[in-house]
């Protein structure tokens, strides 16, 4: 008699993920309060506290990563404000990081229009600087020589899908330079050199913690660079310590990591969520 055991080659990011960070969360609720997305909606599944549970069900094999799943961990806009408030230290940034990389993996957004739109943007686009630049460029041409407020006033945006309508009502407005022509790759000490700093401009800051592994300040505000500098500087053990952190921080980083959060961090603006995430930004502002 013949027989076979199927393994299951499946590979599960959450139920991968070390069992003492899925189960960390004590249900408190503490989060809540700081979490936009649940300030807006008020569902429980829409908070923290919801969105871990529902990671949690995943890796304890009680649910499967749904496409209503996908949905939430793409609701998330990933500010972690909710790690600051948690009492129990909940990791929840990796959390987030497996559960994302779960609903990508689970295929529960695949769509032919879905693909397309990311290999002309995540391939095509955003691999290549002077793409990425010469759309800039187009962009605020169209916006300088007034076509945008033109095409706004025209009424034509009505025919428009909604998605597509609402991502336009998101283009910001493209700056006379590019932060690229604003600060130059290398700038030499003023006095003796005695450190190397490396600034790092673009999307690197969801990579530096404040206080913990480094400062974050506005590209081409020169006074908030210096200030910056300052502070660094101001403690040279604990800048040793921000160092050790950030090397912490990358040890496991990857090409294909990297990719992931970019990924992520795209998708994050999905037109399906842009207006209500648009107002609860609008909305945070306006609490300052
Ligand atoms: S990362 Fe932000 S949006 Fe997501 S659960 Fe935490 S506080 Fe809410
Ligand atoms: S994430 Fe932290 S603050 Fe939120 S419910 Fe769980 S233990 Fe409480």
């Amino acid at each position: 008699m013949c027989g076979s055991i199927l393994m299951s080659t499946v590979h599960s990011h959450l139920k991968d993920l070390d069992y003492s960070v899925v189960q960390q969360c004590m249900h408190c609720g503490l989060c809540l309060p700081t979490c936009p997305t649940y300030d807006a909606t008020k569902l429980e599944r829409n908070s923290p506290r919801g969105r871990i549970a529902l990671m949690r069900a995943i890796a304890d094999d009680r649910l499967e990563p749904t496409k209503a799943f996908a949905d939430e961990m793409y609701f998330c806009l990933g500010c972690l404000a909710c790690m600051t408030a948690c009492p129990a230290g909940v990791n929840y940034a990796e959390l987030f990081e497996h559960a994302r990389a779960e609903a990508e993996q689970s295929g529960a957004l695949d769509s032919p229009r879905r693909s397309f739109i990311r290999s002309l943007t995540l391939s095509w686009l955003f691999m290549d600087l002077n793409r990425l630049q010469l759309v800039g460029r187009a962009l605020r041409l169209y916006q300088q020589l007034g076509l945008q407020t033109l095409i706004r006033r025209s009424g034509f945006l009505k025919l428009l899908p909604k998605r597509l309508r609402e991502l336009e009502a998101m283009t910001p407005t493209v700056q006379d330079q590019f932060s690229s022509e604003l600060i130059s790759p290398t700038t030499p000490a003023a006095g003796p050199g005695k450190y190397r700093v490396a600034v790092l401009t673009g999307c690197a800051q969801d990579l530096v913690r404040p206080f913990r592994n480094g400062l974050v300040f506005p590209a081409g505000d020169v006074p908030a660079l210096a200030s910056s500098l300052r502070e660094a500087f101001s403690d040279v053990d604990r800048l040793q310590k921000w160092g050790d952190h950030s090397r912490e921080i990358i040890k496991g980083y990857s090409y294909e990591q990297a990719t992931r959060g970019l990924r992520a961090a795209l998708r994050s603006v999905r037109a399906e969520n842009g207006k209500q995430k648009a107002e609860i930004v609008k909305d945070g502002e306006r609490r300052g």
